[in-house]
């Protein structure tokens, strides 16, 4: 890999900017039509701080682009049966084009069970069965929100994916296994890392590409980096009161050919993906 310059940094602001225009224009042609308008339903369980940012993010960008948003915010201690209810309803309404539930959920709920009770067609970050069979089959689905971001990003900066090394610290269903499948795709070759793997920084300092979903706030530094890499930093964790990655920035950024900055990097572009998502489930919901 050739190294031209170190220490880029991302907008991710300026990225979401072509796509955010796209979805305005097709949001008002299906005004001026008569059709219906997108609507993204959002479900949170309990008040994690980060997800409350995320959430309140996204709002703010659907009434921007003229999407319709519902934010509805549940006790830490909803029952399931509760919980499934307001699904049900959701499926319903033929007003919501698109469910957004914010997971992981607190324990005491059976997420795999109620992810499974989402109307696949409404299920904009491709939570379900249904969608993740399709995904890593190939077939036609949605693709979810985060890892379909961070492949934007990577392909924004002009460099070729295909023959770079990429090492993903984290393999949960909604961030570390689908960004390697689409890296996989891409004709990256994937390393995945998690809490149990040997010599974490040997492995990272190897990495072309870096992708970091740990939850670890400023855990990697600059000796996790090999000169020139791409690092990606997922992580959002609210600390001493402000949302931190996991990529202590200031240090990487000297060593590092790009960094995302936290927070306006990933999260930005992610809820346009997620919005963008909402467009394309407006008319796959048959009433
Ligand atoms: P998660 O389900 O908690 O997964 C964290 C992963 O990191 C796990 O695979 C875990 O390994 C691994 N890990 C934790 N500590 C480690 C260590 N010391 N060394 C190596 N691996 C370690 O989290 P997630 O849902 O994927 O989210 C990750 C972060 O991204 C969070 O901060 C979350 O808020 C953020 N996030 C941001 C966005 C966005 O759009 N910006 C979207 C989703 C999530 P094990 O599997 O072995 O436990």
């Amino acid at each position: 890999m050739v190294v031209v310059n170190l220490g880029i940094s991302f907008s991710g602001k300026n990225l979401a900017i072509k796509y955010r225009e796209d979805i305005k224009l097709f949001v008002e042609s299906r005004k001026l039509k008569g059709l219906s308008i997108p609507c993204l339903a959002t479900i949170l369980v309990g008040g994690d701080g980060g997800s409350i940012f995320y959430i309140n993010n996204q709002i703010k960008l659907c009434q921007e682009l003229g999407i319709l948003s519902e934010k509805i915010i549940l006790e830490e201690n909803i029952s399931e049966e509760k919980l499934l209810e307001l699904i049900e309803t959701l499926n319903e309404d033929h007003t919501v084009s698109g469910i957004m539930l914010q997971v992981p959920l607190p324990k005491h709920l059976n997420e795999k069970t109620i992810v499974s009770r989402i109307n696949p067609k409404k299920d904009i970050d491709g939570l379900t069965d249904v969608n993740t069979g399709r995904f890593y089959n190939g077939g036609k689905c949605f693709i979810p929100c985060t890892p379909k971001a961070i492949i934007e990003i990577l392909k924004s900066q002009g460099d070729s994916i295909m023959g770079k090394h990429a090492v993903i610290i984290g393999r949960s269903n909604i961030v570390g296994k689908p960004v390697a499948q689409l890296l996989l795709n891409a004709s990256a070759t994937v390393t995945i890392c998690h809490s149990k793997t040997v010599d974490l920084k040997k492995i990272c300092r190897e990495a072309d590409i870096l992708v970091v979903a740990m939850g670890k706030p400023n855990f990697i530094t600059s000796d996790y980096i090999k000169e020139g890499a791409i690092v990606i930093d997922v992580g959002t964790t609210r600390l001493n009161g402000k949302i931190t990655g996991d990529v202590l920035f200031e240090d990487v950024i000297e060593k590092a050919a790009f960094v995302t900055p936290v927070p306006g990097g990933v999260g930005t572009v992610t809820t346009t993906m997620l919005l963008k998502n909402v467009c394309e489930a407006v008319d796959l919901y048959v009433y």
